[in-house]
């Protein structure tokens, strides 16, 4: 009888029943918290903020009303759009915002990484941001396809520290002009994929995330390449975008911003980070309040309420809202005023030029 299961369950004929009642798959594990807690729910800020960390790509023709509406629920009074591009795409788009919200957005130039390397492509990118500036952009946002995927002439890899792009760091400083740079990903993408790998879900529903030491360097390497660069050019203030990737080590963030005074972060994306560690994470805030901006990246008004709860309030155990940057639940961190404020609007007025201060309080 033993014989004829044992075979059944290698043909597959008996696996269901089995299954059902003892294996689950992780992606369909979702129980009900039976903690009862205090609840906050936040869907508006406490302060208007500024989010440095925001993506519109249509913004050239046509009403911002839309935007605006979902912005005002939020409290979110200034808009930080990091993907103007360049040229007359650019410049549309700061014609188009000024024509309508001029006080509710900003918008920050990108730079054209074709052909590096051919004769006078440094003098041309510089000349390129100088205009862009003239015409209204008041930062430089960097992609991670720097490091990434940009190549030169010869097609090798142009790392972060490239000589070639120094000129352009030192323009910005001159400009007074924050370069706001995402570099590689979360170092778990760089790991095998497999039950020890905090990015499994991600990894599995975004398999184009997956990279290795050859695809295309380790990711180690990419950071220090940032990092270096970040210290070539200590007269232009950096946003290091998502923490520096390194929101699940404070402490070797905390070492970083004491080596690198011209450096400053947001949290876009890593909020579950800060979620997970809520007493380090109150910790560092307190320490480096001066250099926190707010950050959120993908444009999805209903998520901003992750955001407000950990930063505001001292709940317990809530949910994030994508399991695949989170399986866990968080807590908040229950930030002072003070440091609300700062971190809501007050460094985000100090690094990013062009903002007008009456929208916010003066205290
Ligand atoms: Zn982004």
């Amino acid at each position: 009888m033993l014989k004829i299961a044992a075979t059944l369950y290698m043909l597959g004929i008996i696996i269901p029943a089995f299954s059902q009642s003892n294996k689950m798959d992780f992606e369909q594990y979702d129980p009900v918290s039976t903690l009862v807690v205090p609840e906050h729910k936040l869907t508006k800020a406490k302060y208007p903020f500024i989010d440095v960390h925001n993506h519109q790509w249509n913004m050239g023709n046509g009403s911002l009303d839309g935007l605006i509406k979902d912005m005002d629920s939020l409290n979110l009074q200034v808009m930080v759009n990091l993907s103007g591009g360049n040229g007359n795409r650019l410049k549309q788009m700061i014609d188009n915002v000024n024509t309508q919200y001029p006080k509710r957005f900003i918008v920050f130039a990108n730079i054209n990484f074709d052909n590096v390397g051919a004769p006078g492509w440094t003098e041309k990118a510089v000349q390129q941001l100088e205009a862009d500036v003239r015409n209204g952009a008041n930062g430089l946002k960097i992609f991670k396809n720097l490091g990434f995927s940009v190549n030169d002439v010869s097609g090798k890899r142009v790392t972060i520290d490239d000589p070639r792009l120094d000129a352009i760091w030192e323009k910005c400083g001159q400009l007074k002009i924050p370069v706001l740079i995402h570099t590689a990903d979360p170092a778990p993408f760089w790991q095998p994929m497999d039950e020890h790998n905090e990015r499994w879900l991600e990894l599995k529903t975004h398999p184009g995330r997956k990279r290795s030491d050859t695809d295309p360097a380790p990711w180690q390497t990419l950071i220090n390449e940032q990092h270096n660069m970040f210290k070539k050019h200590p007269n232009t203030t950096f946003i290091a975008a998502h923490f520096g990737w390194y929101a699940n080590d404070l402490a070797k963030l905390d070492s970083l911003l004491t080596a690198l005074p011209n450096v400053v972060v947001e949290f876009g994306a890593v909020i579950a980070e800060l979620g997970r560690q809520p007493r380090a994470a109150k910790a560092f805030f307190t320490k480096y309040q001066d250099r926190i901006l707010f950050g959120k990246d993908s444009w999805v008004p209903s998520e901003y309420a992750t955001y407000f709860r950990v930063l505001e309030t001292e709940d317990e155990y809530f949910p994030y809202h994508k399991k695949y940057h989170a399986f866990w639940r968080m807590y908040g961190m229950g930030l002072p005023d003070d440091i609300l404020k700062k971190v809501y609007y007050k460094n985000a007025l100090r690094i990013v030029p062009g903002i007008d201060k009456s929208q916010f309080p003066e205290d």
